[in-house]
Order: structure tokens, then C-alpha cells, then sequence
């Protein structure tokens, strides 16, 4: 008798739909009105293009097709990060979405790398991952089915257009009854009472009553702060980038299937290839560089030819201090931003939509269910923004005062000691609320040079030329499989090439 059966969404960006589809689904067949409110006056950030591994499920859960949602969103594949100039000017490594060989007698494989390694060997934990050797030769292959293999062990993301995602869930909420009303909400009205959110209104004079409002407004969260004074913890003192540029340009040669990451003086730049266009842009701290003259940096570093005008954005680290506040749940750049650097935007929608819907509540407002899902928010956030400082503090450029600043910043207790602990005995962490599994951690870590005092002493026992022998079979097992794979082009022209833009208008 209490449900709720009226929920106003706000803005219609990635989260706005996200959250329209998904709750659109969750009250498939029961009876709720869903409306979303959004300005097309005030448009959207239209970027947030590439994703993680998360993004697969979410639409699958959806019931989405997987080609069809790629040949509507432009998409390309993603097989991790390519870092360039990270760990110093010169040097790359690669960030999969995968474990490193195979755990042997419970025991974690970089233990016997790394064990081998004092006794002499060089072995190099890349080549025992399948999409690695894939990225380096610009291949796709989707995980082989029959796991446990390193053939299996892996997983994919997308690059998709992000204006037309939002509009594919567009179409696919409004199918399943969403109402959608272009309009600008100018007032927030909240009960005297209780300060709950009673209702909104539009600049043309329309009133929107809910029961529970979720706020997608973007960075400004005009429901969640603007109106409920939630909070925000700024966290510039660990992550000193708070400005971007973007810019498309058109696509010169044949998609990579991962994203770019290109460390730069003052911050670092992103190519993110869809199969119609290039997103471009470059991430900085405003202390050290002009918005004038991080753009001619952009501009200077882009392969095609440039197809729109340059976009600026200025942002503060950091989250909303609860995500959910009374009858408001904030979703998307409402409810904080870490730059892009892992992205995890869209991931983090995708998580918090997970847990509403976990504790989805009814009109009562059960402070428990509100605050157990402000705690698992705010502690995947803490993780996030900790895996992305350990990108910079184990830098070893001092080439520039931003670099410096990065290197000597102090870091959060809960980094030092993942950090410390991972440089005793080459244990990796892995908390509740990880966005990121402890081999993306490894990576890091052996990217940056962090190699371990001590190693699992089981890694020890076994014979060093029986484990020399078997990991040089994976190894060449690995290499042997990759050399069957076609290029990620051919991998989209067979399954899922889109309609170029101009053909299919
Ligand atoms: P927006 O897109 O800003 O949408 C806000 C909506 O609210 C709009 O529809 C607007 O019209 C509406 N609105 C605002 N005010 C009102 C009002 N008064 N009345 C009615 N409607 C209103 N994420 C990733 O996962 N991967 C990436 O690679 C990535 N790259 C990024 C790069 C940059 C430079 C930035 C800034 C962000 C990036 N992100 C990335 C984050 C990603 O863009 C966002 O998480 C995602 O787009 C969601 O945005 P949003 O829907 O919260 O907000």
C-alpha cells in the first residue's frame, strides 16, 4: 500500500536515461508513472565516452542487443587503456580489464613472476595476458567461452557516442511508458515539514508532483544541493586536475580497440576511437595552464581534421556527501566527478542505479536502506579516487611543476596502506566496494615499478624449471591464440558495422 508510484527524474544526459530504462524495467508490469523532465535548451555535456566492462551487463540486463545498441551508438571496443608518458616521458603500458595468467595452487600467479624474477629470470607479466597481446596488434576477440583459461579471463568495454546512447534509451524508455517533457525546471518546492521534495516548476508554469526525485542535472545538482544542501567534499588536495577541453576530429586510420591516455606537462590527453570519429581531449590543472593554452595544445596533438568547436569544462574532484538526501537520489555528474582518467562516470551511474534498486524504498523513507547505500557509494568512490591517485604519485616525471606537486602530495591513509602493504608481501587488496579487480591494482603497481620485498611463500616451493617451463607454454599459448585473432576493424566490419552519420540521415 505504501510504494511508491510516482518518480520524477531530472535531466535527460547518460544518467537521466540510464536511470529511465532502468527503472522503467524494474516497474515492468507494476504501476508507477515515470517522468523525466529535461531542457534541451540547456543541453547536456554531451562527452563520457568511454566505459568499463560494467557497461556490457548493464545493457544486457536491460535486454538490449549488443549489436544493435553498437551499430546505434557508433561503438567500438575497448580492451583497456593504453597509458603513453604516465610512468615516465617515453614509456607505455597497458591497463586490460583482465588477471594475469592463472592462479597456481591458490596461489596468485605475480607471486611466481615476481619470485622467479629474484631468482634471476626476466619475465614480464604482460605476456601472459591474452588482451594485451591483442591491443598491441590492434585485434578484437570477445572472451572464448569456457573459462578457466587467460583465454577466457578477460573483458571488454565500449567507446560509443554518448549523445546517441542517451537517445537510444531514449527510444527504449519511452517505449516501456516513460514520460518525457521538454521543459526547465525553475523552482524546487519542499514540504515545510519535513524538507522532502513536494514538487517542481517549469519555466512555463507546469507543476510536477513525485514521490521520489532523482537528480541528473549535471555538476550543478539543482535538486540535490541547490535545493537540499546536501554537501560536497572537495578532493583537490589528492587530484589536482579540475579543468578539459574536448573537440571530435574526424577518424584517421582504423579504431584502436582501447582508449588513448597521453600524459602531457600539466595533465594528460584522451583519444577515444568510435567507428565514425575520434573523441579528443585533454584533462589539466587550471593552477598551471590557461584554458587558451591547453587548447592549442589539444588542437596541436590531434591526427584528423577537427569537426566541431572546442568545449570547455571546469570541475571540482570529488562527491556529493550522500548521494541520497530525503526523497532525492542524485545520479551522474549530480552526484560528484573524478576525471576520466579510469572512466568511471558511467560505471558509477551504473552502481548507484544498482543499489536504488537493491533498496528501493517505499514511502516511508527507511533511514537504514538510505544510508546503507550512501556508505557502499561513498566507499566505491574512496577506491576510485585512490586508484587514481596511485596513477600519479608513482610517476616518475619531475619534468614540470605539476609533476613535482603530483609526486610529493600526501595520499589518503587507505592508499598508503594498500600501497605499503602491496610493497611488503605483494598481497592485493580487495575491498566491498572495488570498481577495480586487484589485477588492475598489479598493473599499476608493476607499470610503475613497485616490485614487492617478499613474495607468498608457497610461489617458492615448486621447482623454478618446471614453473619456467609451463609459464613458457602459456606464454606461447597466449601468443599462438592472439596470432589467430583479426583486427578489431575486420572484428566490427563482420558483427557490427554502423551506418556511417551522413548515410543514414
Ligand atoms: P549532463 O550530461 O550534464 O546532463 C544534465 C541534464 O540535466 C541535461 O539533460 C540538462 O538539460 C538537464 N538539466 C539541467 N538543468 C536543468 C533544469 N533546470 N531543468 C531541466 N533540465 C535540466 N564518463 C565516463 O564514464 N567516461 C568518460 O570517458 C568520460 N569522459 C568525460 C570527460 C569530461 C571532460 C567530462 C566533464 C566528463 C566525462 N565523463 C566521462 C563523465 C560523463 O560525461 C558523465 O558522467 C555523463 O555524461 C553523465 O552526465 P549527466 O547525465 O550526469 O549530466
Amino acid at each position: 500500500m505504501n510504494n511508491i508510484k510516482n518518480i520524477v527524474i531530472v535531466g535527460g544526459g547518460t544518467a537521466g536515461w540510464m536511470a529511465a530504462a532502468s527503472l522503467a524495467k524494474f516497474f515492468e508490469g507494476r504501476q508507477a508513472t515515470i517522468t523525466l523532465v529535461e531542457s534541451s535548451q540547456i543541453g547536456t555535456v554531451g562527452v563520457g565516452e568511454a566505459t568499463i566492462p560494467g557497461i556490457v551487463d548493464f545493457n544486457r540486463n536491460l535486454g538490449i542487443d549488443e549489436v544493435e545498441l553498437i551499430k546505434a551508438t557508433q561503438a567500438s571496443f575497448k580492451l583497456g587503456i593504453q597509458f603513453e608518458n604516465w610512468n615516465r616521458v617515453g614509456g607505455t603500458f597497458f591497463h586490460p580489464f583482465a588477471d594475469y595468467g592463472m592462479e597456481m595452487q591458490h596461489v596468485a600467479f605475480h607471486h611466481y613472476i615476481h619470485h622467479l624474477n629474484t631468482q634471476g629470470t626476466q619475465l614480464d607479466l604482460t605476456d601472459y595476458s591474452f588482451p594485451i597481446q591483442l591491443a598491441r596488434q590492434n585485434k578484437f576477440a570477445q572472451p572464448h567461452p569456457n573459462p578457466p583459461s587467460p583465454l577466457a579471463d578477460y573483458s571488454y568495454a565500449y567507446h560509443f557516442d554518448a549523445s546517441l546512447y542517451a537517445a537510444y534509451l531514449k527510444t527504449f524508455s519511452m517505449k516501456l511508458g516513460v514520460k518525457w517533457i521538454d521543459g526547465e525546471v525553475e523552482e524546487v518546492n519542499l514540504n515545510p515539514e519535513d524538507g522532502f521534495i513536494q514538487s517542481l516548476q517549469l519555466k512555463d508554469g507546469q507543476i510536477i508532483e513525485g514521490q521520489f526525485f532523482i537528480d541528473c542535472t549535471g555538476f550543478k545538482g539543482l535538486l540535490i544541493e541547490q535545493a537540499l544542501n546536501t554537501g560536497y567534499e572537495d578532493w583537490s588536495q589528492w587530484l589536482f586536475c579540475d579543468a578539459a577541453v574536448a573537440v571530435q576530429s574526424e577518424l584517421v586510420g582504423e579504431p584502436t580497440p582501447y582508449t588513448r591516455s597521453i600524459a602531457r606537462e600539466n595533465g594528460w590527453q584522451w583519444r577515444i576511437p568510435l567507428q565514425h570519429r575520434m573523441g579528443n581531449g585533454y584533462i589539466y590543472a587550471s593552477r598551471f595552464e590557461s584554458n587558451d593554452d591547453a587548447e592549442q595544445l589539444l588542437l596541436a596533438n590531434i591526427e584528423g581534421r577537427v569537426i566541431n568547436a572546442p568545449r570547455h569544462f571546469r570541475f571540482t574532484p570529488g562527491r556529493r556527501k550522500n548521494i541520497w538526501n530525503k526523497n532525492c537520489f542524485a545520479l551522474g555528474l549530480a552526484s560528484g566527478f573524478l576525471e576520466p582518467l579510469e572512466s568511471t562516470s558511467i560505471s558509477l551511474i551504473q552502481t548507484a542505479i544498482a543499489k536504488l534498486l537493491t533498496f528501493f524504498p517505499d514511502a516511508s523513507f527507511n533511514q537504514f536502506n538510505i544510508a546503507e547505500v550512501n556508505r557502499l557509494h561513498n566507499s566505491e568512490m574512496e577506491h576510485i579516487r585512490d586508484f587514481l591517485i596511485l596513477h600519479y604519485k608513482l610517476s616518475e616525471r619531475d619534468d614540470s611543476p605539476f609533476w613535482l606537486q603530483c609526486r610529493n602530495a600526501d595520499i589518503p591513509d587507505s592508499l598508503k596502506h594498500k600501497l605499503g602493504l602491496y610493497q611488503s608481501c605483494g598481497h592485493l587488496i580487495e575491498h566491498e566496494t572495488e570498481s577495480f579487480e586487484p589485477s588492475s591494482w598489479l598493473t599499476m603497481y608493476n607499470a610503475f615499478g613497485v616490485v614487492p620485498d617478499s613474495v607468498d611463500i608457497r610461489a617458492t616451493v615448486a621447482s623454478s624449471e618446471m614453473l619456467i617451463k609451463n609459464l613458457q607454454q602459456m606464454k606461447n599459448s597466449i601468443q599462438g591464440a592472439a596470432s589467430q585473432v583479426i583486427s578489431h576493424q575486420a572484428f566490427i566490419d563482420r558483427h557490427c558495422k554502423a551506418v556511417p552519420p551522413k548515410e543514414s540521415e
